[in-house]
């Protein structure tokens, strides 16, 4: 099967052919662990879950590598220990735990690598060596830098001109670089700060340097695929770029792919605005692959608004989509591939709105199957397809009683007591629990094995 991807280099939709089909390589940028991440950063790992899912079905579960790393040195971990007293490794691994807990709960594969940076800052000084030896960085007093001027490429990746960067460029204070673009490969020991020792003077890698030397000690270069969310195209990835190829003269990518932004209000989701929401907060009220299809139900290239109304359609959209397999409840599924309608949706440029539309039809189908043969197989192909994206891992009667929350075990009484009367023929007392049922929006559905509910569609 052909898979489509638009490649933020080319800014074209190409078809993407590996270097090697037998060992499929990407890496995506982790998290800086010193805090909760918002929902908004919760959405290159679904995102690109999802392509992990599709790479793997078309080159094999072996054939794909998906390195996403922990940056766990960094000025924002050490203001927060120095907040807080704790220790940085304390507080790195603490929020390496949550991350994986909350993404697990988003039904996130883990990858199959999740490098740390302190564990290969030995491969950063080496890269910093290689760079520093090429002429294509130099040293001051702050630290080592990477010379812009020296890398007549730079701005490829974000398509900004030298002039623009030299515009543009952020003026930090005690900095003693060249030139405004030059950006920080290492940082000199500061009193206090965690420090490494190098050939060129103790410090502290600077975060660019970090995705460059894992992805070369971790998958080796150029890797098929590189990921992350549309604010890291500049200075990040601009950066990774720069560095790597400057280093080991050939591309560090083949494809580059960011997803959008998520917004509040249509205001981008920040921790500066203060307008965010954390994963664990939604996870208290909502169930996790109610938030898993809604950072799903739009394209990844574009923007989403995140919104309560969004989580109510996610969670209508799955309640019908369970409600089609509780129907089927008595019935195995038969073994059968996602249909191929779904799979080219997703290989669409990860269409994920498509692929939705798709699950929706074969809910529909399985919905009206008579034959046992017929259920059976639109069963096993909502499942297949489902399982593609990422979703319909519950009991179905675990999904329902889940989302009922508390008023749950109310509602399975009120059922039991139903299923007494309706066994003394006490038609008018079994009527009468159907309406109060439907009143909390409940649907009980009688078949030869029992009485089983649902929400109401
Ligand atoms: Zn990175």
């Amino acid at each position: 099967m052909e898979i489509a991807l638009t490649n933020t280099l080319t800014r074209r939709k190409e078809r993407f052919e590996p270097a090697n089909p037998s060992r499929v390589t990407m890496y995506v940028c982790g998290p800086t662990v010193y805090s909760y991440a918002h929902i908004g950063n919760a959405r290159p790992p679904v995102v690109f879950d999802v392509l992990f899912r599709l790479l793997r079905l078309t080159y094999g579960e072996q054939a794909v590598i998906y390195a996403r790393n922990y940056t766990d040195i960094d000025d924002k971990i050490i203001a927060a220990a120095a907040k807080s007293g704790e220790p940085i490794d304390a507080i790195t691994r603490k929020f390496e735990r949550i991350y994986e807990e909350d993404t697990g709960a988003l039904g996130v594969l883990p990858p199959t690598l999740t490098p740390r940076a302190t564990e290969h800052v030995s491969d950063m000084i080496a890269l910093i060596e290689q760079l520093l030896a090429k002429g294509a960085a130099y040293k001051a007093e702050t630290g080592i830098y990477f010379s812009v001027a020296a890398d007549e490429d730079y701005g490829k990746l974000s398509g900004r001109s030298q002039d623009e960067l030299k515009a543009g460029a952020r003026v930090e204070g005690e900095d003693d670089k060249r030139h405004p673009s030059d950006f920080a490969l290492w940082k000199t020991t500061k009193p206090g700060e965690p420090s490494w020792e190098a050939s060129f003077g103790a410090g502290r890698p600077g975060w660019h340097i970090e995705c460059s030397a894992m992805i070369e000690k971790e998958l080796g270069s150029p890797i098929d695929i590189h990921g992350g969310g549309i604010d890291l195209i500049f200075p990040h990835h601009e950066n990774e770029i720069a560095q790597s190829e400057s280093a080991h003269g050939h591309a560090l990518a083949r494809v580059w792919m960011h997803n959008g932004f998520l917004t509040m209000d249509r205001e981008k989701m920040s921790k500066s605005i203060g307008n965010i929401i954390t994963p664990r907060e939604l996870l208290e009220d909502w169930q996790g692959e109610t938030i898993r299809w809604a950072l799903l139900s739009a394209h990844y290239r574009a923007p989403l608004d995140w919104s309560e109304d969004l989580l109510r359609q996610a969670q209508a959209s799955l309640d019908r989509l369970y409600g089609a397999v509780l129907r089927l409840k008595d019935v195995a599924a038969a073994e059968v591939d996602a249909p191929s309608a779904f799979v080219e949706a997703l290989a669409d440029d990860l269409n994920t709105p498509a692929a939705i539309a798709e699950l929706s039809a074969l809910a529909t189908a399985a919905n009206v199957a008579k034959k046992p043969a017929e259920q059976a197989r639109a069963k096993g192909e909502l499942l297949a397809a489902a399982r593609l994206l990422g979703v319909l891992n519950e009991d179905p009667e675990h999904w329902f009683r889940a989302s009922f929350g508390d008023e749950a075990a109310e509602i399975d009484r009120l059922v039991a007591e139903r299923v007494a009367a309706r066994a003394a023929k006490n038609y008018a007392e079994s009527d009468r629990l159907r309406d109060e049922l439907a009143a909390r929006g409940v649907e009980v559905m009688d078949s030869a094995s029992g009485s089983t509910w649902r929400r109401k569609g």
